[in-house]
């Protein structure tokens, strides 16, 4: 790590809604990265002013779920810090006096509009096609008008006066500079009636007095950026510097990642047996690139090169073959006995006795083919249970049903005769290849109705790995039912 004494401090700051978006994910791997390869601190704070879309015990979760994923936090509402506290809805009073110094400089001005007033003018400008914003009715009451009927107790907001001509010119590391026209900026709301800020509000002042370096975010906030930069501007406070991350979009059709087109939520991913490790290098690579080209990179590999500078700016696609390639990287990199850990709970999940089974011989033979942890209990079925399949698939290209019939009887004379101290892969290999060999057989008119009647699948590893795992008595009772079920046609 570089620069051990520097005061780089970068906050995550969600909201508590209830699931870990993956976008927001994304945000706090860069965030946590970008403060570890600088040396700062990674602090969470949490935005909860807009209490209707609040969800009991989600700050709870959410930290666990980053936990899960080794992004651990210097400061929090969970570890306390110098600059607490560190939830919002905790702070109403650093709020309420901060914007005091707005009113009383002119920069910010009591709103006694109803609800029903600015209802009505937003209906009247999008008749007119007019882009909805408010009309500044009370931008120039008096302060002595505004102090007294906020004393007798009228209802009000506080709002930002916009300059009224002019442009602010703001500046995004990524972007460099961007200048927004003063004109179009709405006179937004600051403070709500019930004296809770706004998002806006809140984020300005924490940020400055959390003496924030880095404001990290989705570019989704671009446009609220000038706004923030004239808050700064009106409080006479030097800006953070500001990142704003790239878009992450869907593969398909390439709109913004949403909940129709798949999960998104991190939780989803981690349930359905992505493995931390996956998904932190998968996101890491949404929108950054480190400049060396690796591609496979642990957490440790990418604070050491995550350059905020190598962020692009385009979109990031979202491309779960990808994730799936990873999450099979990450998957073999596992030893077995710490793959079986992975993969029980989903085998129990399937209703499986694993009391009796060999785990680990299943696992092995299951690993190279497993994308994803909830997939193993698709692929390993016939380990457990015996395997349903149409006798149309024993069926080796243009052979007969009778031949099929006829050559499984033969190799289970044959099979029958392998002592049970003998059954293992290799040694079925010596035994059967040279004796099909020797009789002048093709190996697929054994071997393919062997498979299938052993596994009842199209595709499987061969029939020498599972029949060794499976044992000799249930290798050659799956042969005698294929043998069965043949007979069976061929009386119908
Ligand atoms: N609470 C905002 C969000 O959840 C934070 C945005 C920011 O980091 O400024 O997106």
């Amino acid at each position: 790590m570089k620069n051990n004494n520097s005061p780089v401090r970068i906050r995550f700051a969600p909201s508590p809604t209830g699931f870990l978006h993956i976008g927001n994910f994304r945000v706090a791997l860069f965030d946590y990265l970008l403060a570890k390869n600088l040396g700062g601190n990674f602090i969470l704070r949490i935005e909860d002013t807009d209490q209707k879309r609040e969800v009991p015990g989600a700050t709870e979760k959410l930290i666990k779920v980053l936990k899960s994923f080794s992004l651990d936090f210097d400061e929090g509402p969970h570890l306390g810090g110098d600059f607490g506290p560190y939830i919002q809805s905790q702070r109403v009073n650093i709020y309420q006096q901060e914007v005091e110094k707005l009113l009383a400089s002119g920069k910010a001005y009591r709103c006694f509009c109803s609800e029903e007033r600015l209802a009505s003018r937003r209906a009247e400008q999008e008749a007119n096609k007019e882009a909805p914003r408010y009309d500044r009715h009370c931008r120039n009451l008096s302060a002595e008008e505004s102090k007294a009927r906020a004393e007798a107790g009228e209802a009000f907001v506080i709002r930002q006066k916009m300059p009224e001509e002019g442009s602010i010119t703001v500046f995004d590391e990524l972007r460099g500079e961007i200048t927004f026209k003063c004109a179009d900026l709405d006179d937004q709301v600051l403070i709500k009636s019930n004296g809770v800020p706004t998002y806006q509000f809140a984020n300005v002042v924490d940020d400055h007095l959390m003496k924030i370096t880095h404001v990290t975010r989705g570019d989704e906030w671009l446009s609220s950026f000038p706004k923030n930069i004239l808050l700064y501007q009106d409080f006479g406070w030097t800006p953070p510097r500001f990142i704003h991350f790239p878009l992450i979009l869907n593969k398909e059709g390439g709109g913004k990642l949403s909940k129709r087109k798949g999960d998104v939520f991190v939780e989803d991913y981690l349930a359905k047996g992505y493995l931390p490790e996956a998904l932190v290098n998968f996101c890491a690579l949404l929108g950054w690139h480190p400049a060396d080209d690796q591609e496979i990179l642990n957490l440790t590999e990418l604070i050491e090169r995550f350059d905020y500078r190598d962020i692009g700016v385009s979109p990031a696609v979202f491309d779960l073959e990808k994730l799936n390639y990873y999450n099979g990287y990450y998957i073999r990199q596992h030893d077995l006995d710490s793959l079986v850990e992975l993969c029980s709970p989903y085998l129990k999940e399937a209703g499986y006795d694993l009391k009796e089974a060999n785990l680990k011989a299943i696992i092995a033979l299951s690993r190279d083919r497993l994308k994803v942890l909830s997939e193993v209990a698709l692929l390993t079925h016939y380990f457990f249970k015996e395997p349903e399949y149409d006798i149309s698939l024993l069926i080796w290209k243009n052979l007969s049903s009778n031949q099929v019939r006829e050559n499984l009887k033969e190799l289970s004379t044959v099979l029958e005769e392998i002592l049970e101290v003998d059954w293992t892969k290799e040694n079925l290999e010596e035994i059967i290849l040279p004796y099909l060999k020797e009789k002048n057989h093709k190996n697929g008119d054994f071997l393919w109705p062997w498979r299938v009647a052993l596994t009842g699948e199209k595709a499987s590893p061969s029939p020498f790995e599972v029949a060794s795992v499976l044992g000799k008595d249930k290798s050659i009772a799956r042969v005698e039912v294929a043998i069965f079920r043949l007979d069976q046609k061929s009386l119908q």
